[in-house]
């Protein structure tokens, strides 16, 4: 294992004065499976106030004091340290209730999540590891630290960490556990939404987000309680093979690892249980489930706390997921004028994952058709066409010199000249455009 260099200097300086430090957590996790960590978590027995002391001359920022964390500013690197900490019961599992300092280094890893996640190095000492986090690395297994149930109930975030491990490296969840993220699972409304938002917001972007949903379908419907209906929900319909949950998940995994293209796809048909009606051949249909899954959609998305863009962009997929479009320019300008250009191309994602996860049998036409879409619209992009308001050659000053009284018909015009560039019948032209706006008025 490598420490950065930055890193190493703090330990020893720690150690200098008396103090032990360790590198510890995900930064040693990450490390022994050959990944750079993001960030380097330090731990020590030193009081903050001695961490201050001893790093007089660098910055320090107190960032949570009454949790022992001190973060140093050191050769332009934020650097958490940690005081060895227990935490006390959490009595809405939203903030430790207590935080006790503790004096080793092994109590302070016995509080944390998984096996993998209560490691510590040291360069002189190597890897401290108590609780066999290292086989567990090896046999690519996750394990709650001591009893599942317990350590999930005293922060059920943990629960969904789990999962997000999961996904994001293809841990195999050990069988004790996984029988306790179900069992726990309802202790999760008691978290903060923003913590379940970011979670969830990992766990979707994760590589192996398929097979944690897909085995976890009744811990994510703790968390989006409408997706419950869906599971299992049979689509009686020759486009679809898998029913509506399982659906959904096949197709955001087959999504490159883009949040709002993954949310969309998570979510697009999540109010095909409410629309579906079967006609007198058997045949099951979805009438205006798009419209109805947007509505939804912005439901869990304000109540999951997710920005106002996000939750436009991801409303604005999961309405059009379904709706047709030709391979013409003037139909992709017309959707580029409607919806921008990166969320006209997240659209195309969205379709292609949709369609990826359909009946085999109609998945080749269909990427065949999206695929010559996709060309035509890189081409239409090359051309830097006008679709917009703000690209036309004229604006409302130009239409009020041509005498035009100023008000409503001022925009009127100007909207009827961008409909012909767009239909190609105008060239997005000064002098022809001035021509148009005489001759119609
Ligand atoms: P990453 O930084 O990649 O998200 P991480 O494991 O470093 O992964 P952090 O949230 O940075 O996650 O937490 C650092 C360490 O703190 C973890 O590795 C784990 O040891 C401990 N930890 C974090 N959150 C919890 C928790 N809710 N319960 C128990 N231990 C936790
Ligand atoms: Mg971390």
């Amino acid at each position: 294992m490598q420490l950065p260099i930055y890193v190493e200097n703090v330990i020893r300086r720690l150690n200098e004065c008396g103090f032990e430090c360790y590198a510890v957590g995900g930064c040693v996790r990450d490390s022994l499976l050959g990944f750079s960590p993001s960030d380097w978590d330090l731990c020590t027995n030193a009081k903050p106030q001695a961490v201050q002391e001893v790093f007089g001359d660098v910055p320090c920022i107190p960032t949570g004091l009454p949790h022992g964390t001190v973060t140093l500013l050191i050769d332009g690197h934020p650097l958490e340290i940690t005081t060895y900490r227990t935490e006390g019961a959490y009595s809405d599992a939203r903030h430790p209730d207590e935080v006790h300092f503790v004096t080793s280094l092994r109590e302070d890893l016995v509080r944390r999540d998984f096996t993998v996640n209560a490691m510590a190095y040291h360069p002189d000492e190597g890897v401290l590891d108590f609780f066999n986090g290292q086989d567990d690395l090896r046999h690519n297994v996750l394990r709650c630290v001591g009893v599942a149930t317990e350590r999930l109930r005293e922060d059920p975030l943990r629960i969904l960490r789990g999962l997000r491990f999961a996904s994001c490296y293809g841990f195999d969840i050990e069988e004790e556990t996984a029988e306790a993220l179900h069992k726990e699972r309802q202790g999760l409304s008691c978290v903060a939404r923003e913590r379940v938002r970011e979670e969830v917001n990992r766990l979707l972007l994760g590589k192996h987000v398929a097979d944690v949903l897909l085995r976890f379908p009744d811990v994510i419907g703790e968390v989006i309680p409408e997706l419950c209906d869906s599971v299992s929900f049979e689509q009686h319909n020759r486009y679809h093979c898998y029913p509506v949950y399982e659906h959904s998940v096949r197709a955001l995994e087959q999504a490159d690892p883009i949040l709002t293209v993954r949310l969309a796809l998570l979510l697009h048909d999540v109010g095909k249980p409410r629309t579906f009606s079967m006609d007198e051949n058997g045949c099951g249909h979805f009438y205006s489930h798009a419209k109805v899954s947007e509505a939804m959609t912005h439901e869990i998305l304000t109540r999951l706390r997710y920005d106002k863009k996000t939750i436009e962009r991801v409303t604005a997929l999961v309405r059009y997921h379904d709706v047709p479009l030709e391979c013409t320019a003037t139909c992709i300008k017309r959707w580029l004028n409607r919806l921008g250009e990166a969320p006209f191309r997240e659209l195309l994602l969205v379709k292609e994952g949709d369609c990826r996860a359909q009946s085999p049998q109609v998945i080749a036409p269909r990427l065949e058709e999206l695929s010559r879409l996709s060309s035509l619209f890189e081409q239409v992009l090359q051309e830097k066409p006008c679709f917009s308001l703000k690209d036309l050659a004229v604006n409302g000053k130009d239409v009020l010199a041509q005498g035009i009284p100023a008000g409503e018909k001022v925009g009127q015009i100007l909207n009827a000249l961008l409909d012909q560039v767009i239909e190609g019948k105008l060239p997005n032209e000064r002098v022809a455009l001035l021509d148009a706006i005489l001759k119609n008025t």
